[in-house]
């Protein structure tokens, strides 16, 4: 994709700054219709996911920089689809996925970042987070009674607790910042009417079943909640350092190709050059060469 194309694509849905930020600015509908031809989206979309590819075989061998991509959305947005697709060309040895469930005993006997820290891709690797510690201000503030099930010192739960954590998610991605990981932070922001339709068809179709969870419209009914938390964090913790992205995803491919450009761009940015050999090594490289030759046929 054309570098001025990109760019105006992803500093249309890109939040650096939490000031004046209004979920209700952002379209879930919107395709960007004026930057990107629609017969073109799916042709732009595999280019990217093969861009991607040779991205990251570029990322790992330097192993020194890791990228960690966030995906946080309500039910039926598409975070599976898009993690599948976006990746589907990149080799599975240099990623790690990690989807975070509803905490276990072993992961509320401790800090809320505990799990989180132990999932950080290594050096070189793409770490996809579904769902994340942004949960911990989503969900668990929509249900507050979660928080008993934390075992926090009462005199630690105050009013205050919400800001409290957005405040140390936001230090804690700087800390991964100046790490060498690359925080990316994606919303996939789909209209309740939008997930009604996919909720239905997960209904209809058998082969769909399997996704649906009761569970899932009970949520629903506390929309209005989940968009004011997630307009919060997001205020909360975006930064040039670690952006959030509120992808517009009732489309499905124009949430995966606004997910596939924004990993390209970040990876480009870091300006990796292919390894190639230092001198020694190169000396060994012939050794190795000719003893291979000495073998004979
Ligand atoms: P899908 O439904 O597409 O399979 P999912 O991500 O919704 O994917 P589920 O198993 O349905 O997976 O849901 C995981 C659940 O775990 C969500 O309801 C989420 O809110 C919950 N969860 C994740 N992290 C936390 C947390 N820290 N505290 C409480 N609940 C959490
Ligand atoms: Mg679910």
């Amino acid at each position: 994709m054309k570098q001025s194309l990109k760019t105006q694509l992803l500093d249309r849905y890109r939040i650096t700054a939490g000031k004046g930020f209004r979920l209700k600015d952002h379209d879930p509908d919107d395709i960007a219709e004026s930057i990107i031809d629609k017969q073109e989206s799916q042709a732009l979309l595999a280019a990217g996911v093969a861009r991607l590819s040779e991205l990251q075989e570029l990322l790992y061998p330097h192993a020194s920089w890791s990228v960690l991509c966030i995906f946080q959305a309500m039910d039926a947005a598409g975070k599976d689809g898009t993690i599948k697709h976006v990746m589907s060309g990149v080799n599975p040895q240099g990623v790690q996925v990690t989807s975070f469930k509803a905490p276990g005993p072993e992961e509320l006997a401790h800090d809320f970042l505990w799990r989180v820290a132990r999932r950080l891709p290594e050096r070189g690797f793409i770490g996809i987070f579904n769902r994340s510690h942004y949960e911990e201000v989503l969900v668990v503030r929509v249900h507050e009674d979660m928080l008993r099930t934390q075992r926090l010192p009462p005199e630690l739960v105050s009013k205050k607790i919400w800001e409290h954590r957005l405040e140390d998610i936001a230090a804690f991605e700087r800390y991964l910042a100046r790490q060498g990981t690359v925080v990316l932070k994606f919303f996939l922001n789909i209209s309740p009417d939008e997930q009604k339709r996919r909720f239905t068809e997960r209904l209809d179709d058998p082969n769909k079943n399997w996704k649906f969870s009761a569970s899932d419209i009970a949520e629903r009914a506390h929309w209005d909640a989940y968009m004011e938390a997630y307009e919060a964090a997001i205020a909360a913790t975006a930064t040039p350092h670690a952006p959030w992205f509120v992808v517009p995803a009732n489309s499905k491919w124009h949430a995966r190709l606004v997910v596939v450009e924004a990993m390209i761009e970040a990876i480009e940015a870091l300006n990796l050059q292919p390894m190639g050999m230092q001198a020694p090594d190169r000396i060994r490289l012939e050794e190795a060469r000719q003893k291979l030759a000495e073998e004979g046929a």
